[in-house]
């Protein structure tokens, strides 16, 4: 019974999480909440350095912007229509069409992470607000021209740069920057690629 047969391992050993090798104080890692022997930690650390570095290579970047466009697009356009209903710039819509870009990036990346795709996500971000504020200012810079009788129409495509100059720069103040700032920073942080701690 229990005492006939003297325990070669004592019964509460630690064993390894991966291969079930039990193992004593000096042979373990731990590695989060479980434990490991050395060199399964080795293969798996391996592992996980693969699939992170495969996270960033082989990115389908046009297929990426396409992604960031419609998300752009589909966020300007909640902006423009909100904004122009409510005759209020909301910063929570500037925050949708930052959401909208990164997420974007991001899906039709299939998930890939690189700074290349956060670079991108930034510029069509304020593209896209730049847009955004460009279709609000036209709106109401139409409406008090019909209302003074004047034919004058600005349009959309702007014609030219500095017709879409001069629109923004009506009336940006303080907060359209904290909200492309917001845009920006969303931009940026959804597709960032994943860090390991240097261990
Ligand atoms: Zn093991």
């Amino acid at each position: 019974m229990a005492d006939a047969t003297p325990s070669t391992t004592t019964p509460s050993a630690t064993r390894c999480g991966r291969c079930q090798a039990a193992l004593n104080e000096s042979e373990r890692v731990t590695a989060g909440d479980r434990v490991f022997c050395r060199t399964c930690y080795d293969i798996l650390k391996l592992q996980l350095r693969t699939g992170v570095a495969a996270m960033s290579q082989d990115i389908n970047y046009p297929m990426a912007a396409v992604g960031a466009l419609l998300g752009g697009i589909v966020g300007a356009l909640a902006w423009w229509g909100v904004t122009v209903l409510t005759k209020i710039g909301f910063g929570l819509v500037a925050v949708v069409i930052g959401l909208l870009v990164g997420h974007g990036t991001l899906r039709f990346a299939g998930g890939k992470r690189s700074v290349g795709l956060q670079i991108m996500a930034v510029a069509v971000g304020t593209l896209s607000f730049l847009v955004a504020v460009y279709l609000v200012n036209m709106t109401f810079i139409n409406e008090l021209l019909a209302q003074r009788g004047d034919t004058l129409r600005v349009s959309f495509p702007p014609k030219g740069l500095a017709m879409f100059y001069n629109v923004i720069a009506a009336n940006f103040g303080i907060m359209k920057l904290v909200f492309l700032a917001i845009i920006m920073y969303e931009a940026w942080f959804i597709p960032r690629p994943i860090k390991l701690p240097s261990a």
